[in-house]
């Protein structure tokens, strides 16, 4: 029997409430978590978990692919081909397993887990609208949202119903037969990560953003080698363009360009990757403070409202999974008592494109911009022996450091499985390491992390190997 009343109840068991969750009930805080879909949120669901597989299956294929025609590693495969069926199968197995973990993992923790649609009356009440018809009302003492965000349609070109042309991210995971043409509007991380992952499995993509560079929300050096990528496959791409519409009989996508007429591209699916926005639906009968189109929360997840708490994508950029975790821990732990603040010094943000890119801390112009004097220096890959003995000698690593006292600020970096790098990255910038702490620290060989090291040697002005 669900409990009527609680200390503690989430709306949201995505990565941000289901770790809240767990963090509280850990602290012995007595804890109801709400959520309508399989626990993990998007991120485990319709996200993180299943974008990953799907670029995982995509690369083993292509892989294959190309061992058929042009490996120079002169090794020969037969004609490759794909199931898809069992592909998505075997994706949604990963997530099955992952969601399955989740749940296993709040029950042991002591979380009370609801099925349903919360309804919020007040900060104190909330309805869930159950799965087999029931409302249960609970009340209780602190009221933490974590209830994510949702894909952004465009007005012009709004998502079809299941089954049809024009497709969120969520749909584009989850298709059963590999598009003839695909046309993704939008650059960003998710655009690419599925346009790329649809391509490698046989599409013909294209790409419309109305930026007029790809991966427009990071530093331009990154997205270049991204660009060459692309193009390299085949994807064709139409920058500084506007996505207008579906064409009267449904076969196209009108695209217009800045300097020229209007064009149509064929496309039997459009994937609408064109950014997310919190998911504030249903808290009007909250009185709570907005920033934008987010929930304003506090450095503890405290909102204008006693003891409602917010966390995750509610709250607004940067919208990743890795924030709501670390928002969630946090927030958990004021509402135990505990003295706990969410004020990291970077949030590294990974595009799982091909290449991968890295960004966590400061560029130099950004630093720049904040009155700081900073020195900068990048370590190609082309000069790292691990990098070549993958195919990978394409990208780099960048480090910025404060000129004054060489402390790191930040690091960006694009190559094959540089995602891996993200790790060290953080570490150096919120312990603090100073270019001199990174260039001094033996690093193993042949590993990708010697490029690490190497930015910093160089930024002193002193790299070995270049
Ligand atoms: C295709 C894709 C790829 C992504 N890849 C990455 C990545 O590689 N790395 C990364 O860090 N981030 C990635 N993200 C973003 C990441 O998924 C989100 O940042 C993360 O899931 C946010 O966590 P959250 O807990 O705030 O919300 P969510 O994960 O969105 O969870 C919110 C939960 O609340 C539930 N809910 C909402 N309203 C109610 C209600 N009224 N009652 C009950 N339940 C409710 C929803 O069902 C949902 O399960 C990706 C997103 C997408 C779409």
């Amino acid at each position: 029997m669900a409990p009527k009343t609680t200390t503690l109840l989430v709306i949201g068991g995505g990565p941000g409430g289901y770790v809240a969750a767990i963090r509280a009930a850990q602290l012995g805080v007595a804890t109801v978590l709400v959520e309508g879909m399989a626990p993990g949120g998007t991120c485990l669901n319709i996200g993180c978990i299943p974008s990953k597989a799907l670029i995982h299956a995509a690369d083993e294929y292509d892989r294959v692919r190309r061992a058929n025609t042009t490996s120079p590693l002169g090794i020969h495969a037969g004609a490759a081909g794909i199931d898809l069926a069992v592909t998505q199968a075997w994706k949604e197995g990963v997530v099955g397993k992952l969601t399955g973990g989740v749940a296993a993992l709040l029950r042991k923790a002591g979380v009370h887990v609801v099925g349903g649609w919360a309804r919020i009356v007040d900060g104190k009440t909330v309805d869930v609208a159950q799965a087999h018809g029931e409302t249960l009302r609970i009340q209780c003492e602190h009221l933490l949202l974590a209830t994510g965000s949702e894909p952004m349609a465009l007005p012009q070109l709004p998502f079809s119903e299941p089954g049809g042309k024009v497709l969120s991210s969520t749909e584009a995971l989850a298709l059963t037969e590999v598009p003839q043409h695909l046309v993704v509007v939008g650059a960003g991380y998710i655009g690419l990560e599925l346009g790329m992952a649809w391509r490698k499995l046989g599409a013909e993509v294209t790409v419309v953003d109305v930026a007029d560079r790809v991966l427009p929300g990071y530093d331009e050096d990154l997205g270049k080698p991204v660009l060459a990528a692309l193009k390299r496959m085949g994807i064709v791409l139409h920058l500084g363009c506007t996505a207008e519409g579906l064409t009267a009989d449904g076969s196209g996508l009108r695209v217009r360009s800045r300097h020229a007429d209007e064009f149509v591209l064929p496309a039997d699916r459009v994937l609408v990757a064109a950014g997310r926005r919190p998911r504030t639906a249903g808290l009007e009968s909250l009185q709570l403070d907005m920033d934008g189109r987010a929930v304003k929360v506090d450095a503890t997840g405290r909102t204008s409202m006693r003891n409602v708490w917010a966390i995750g994508d509610l709250t607004g950029e940067p919208m990743l999974a890795h924030r709501a975790m670390a928002q969630g821990e946090v927030a958990a732990e004021c509402i135990a008592g505990h003295k706990r603040r969410f004020a990291p010094l970077a949030i590294p943000a990974v595009c799982f494109t091909d290449p991968e890119v890295v960004a966590v801390g400061l560029t130099q112009t950004q630093a720049v911009h904040a009155g700081i004097e900073a020195l900068s220096a990048l370590f190609p890959f082309a000069a790292n022996g691990r990098a070549l003995t993958m195919e990978g000698g394409e990208g780099f690593v960048r480090v910025v450091a404060r000129q004054d006292n060489h402390l790191v600020l930040g690091w960006q970096a694009v190559g094959q499985g540089v995602s891996e790098l993200a790790a060290a990255f953080s570490y150096a910038i919120e312990m603090g390491a100073r270019l001199e702490d990174v260039g001094g620290i033996v690093h193993a060989h042949p590993t990708l992390g010697e490029a690490v090291q190497e930015a910093a040697l160089r930024a002193l002005g002193r790299a070995i190997h270049l």
